[in-house]
């Protein structure tokens, strides 16, 4: 059945020009399925420059958002609408208004992972990659940033002189990972390297070898010499590990670190999305714009 399905969805997608672009924490069939796999700003960098018409991104709702900022010219789908992301949705554009009403002179700083709404209210994205890059540049005095306050935090450690306000949002994912688990993996596989993406909650943070975002994980793997990994992030992260890397050894630190939202997409959303053209991402121009300067000058510092 899935090889028939696979089949169609390819015809599919040459007869409408579409490129599949997926996530790092999609299931393993949607990831050998798609044209590109990638963290979600690769993902949309991927579609402003691949030849296609159509996007079909397989990951939460503001990376299809992303990528239709990206590129308003093309077809963006999302083949699940029900796949969201609870961290993006822990700020929204009426609450982010009523605190820059309060606070004028503070300079906002959004996670790519908000809503296109709240990009269109920021003064600058940044993505996991390359937050700690752009934030060392910055030098405004007063800095919101949002909403993740695990990332936030980890990036004020890091920058002594540049202390951050921070909303309290957080990934739910991330932050169920305890840091009993990870000691518990240690006893269990002692000398293995424990990598942690930098949403989880600072005492987990506290037990990494390696903090980086996703493709910053996937990296560090294949250029450590340890061959035993602890992984602090969504489990979806082993599928491209293992490839890479199929002779090192990859220990998920706990089943916690599953994101059902990233799950929900399946390949029957994918082509019943292809065949009806369903579930396009549409964005107002004027949102869209707004957004699209806030991405733009992480682009510029990135
Ligand atoms: S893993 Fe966390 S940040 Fe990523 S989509 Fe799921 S809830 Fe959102």
């Amino acid at each position: 059945m899935s090889l028939e399905l696979i089949s169609k969805i390819h015809q599919l997608k040459t007869e409408k020009n579409a490129a599949i672009i997926a996530h790092y924490y999609q299931s393993p069939e949607i990831q050998d399925l798609a044209d590109f796999v990638g963290d979600s700003l690769a993902m949309a960098k991927y579609g402003k420059d691949v030849d296609a018409d159509c996007l079909v991104i397989c990951g939460v709702k503001f990376m299809a958002e992303t990528a239709k900022i990206l590129s308003p010219e093309k077809t963006v789908l999302l083949p699940n609408p029900d796949a969201g992301c609870p961290m993006a949705d822990m700020v929204d554009a009426k609450s982010l208004s009523m605190h820059k009403k309060r606070h004028p002179n503070h300079y906002i700083v959004s996670y790519v992972n908000t809503s296109v709404d709240v990009k269109a209210l920021t003064d600058i994205c940044v993505t996991s990659s390359n937050a700690l890059h752009i934030i060392r540049q910055l030098d405004q005095k007063e800095i919101l940033f949002l909403p993740d306050k695990n990332l936030g935090h980890y990036i004020n450690t890091q920058l002594p002189n540049q202390q951050m306000h921070l909303w309290p949002g957080f990934c739910r994912t991330h932050d169920r990972l305890k840091p009993e688990d990870v000691k518990s993996m240690k006893v269990l596989y002692p000398g293995a390297e424990v990598l942690v993406h930098p949403e989880c909650d600072p005492s987990v943070i506290d037990l990494a070898d390696f903090v980086g975002s996703t493709a910053g994980i996937i990296h560090r793997a294949s250029a450590s010499s340890a061959q035993s990994f602890i992984i602090c992030t969504e489990e979806g992260v082993l599928h491209r590990l293992k490839q890479n890397e199929p002779e090192k050894a990859f220990h998920l630190a706990s089943s916690k670190l599953l994101c059902q939202n990233m799950k929900k997409t399946k390949l029957e959303d994918v082509y019943r999305s292809l065949l009806n053209n369903s579930h396009e991402t549409i964005i107002d121009e004027t949102t869209r714009l707004a957004a699209y300067d806030a991405l733009d000058q992480m682009l510029a510092l990135s």
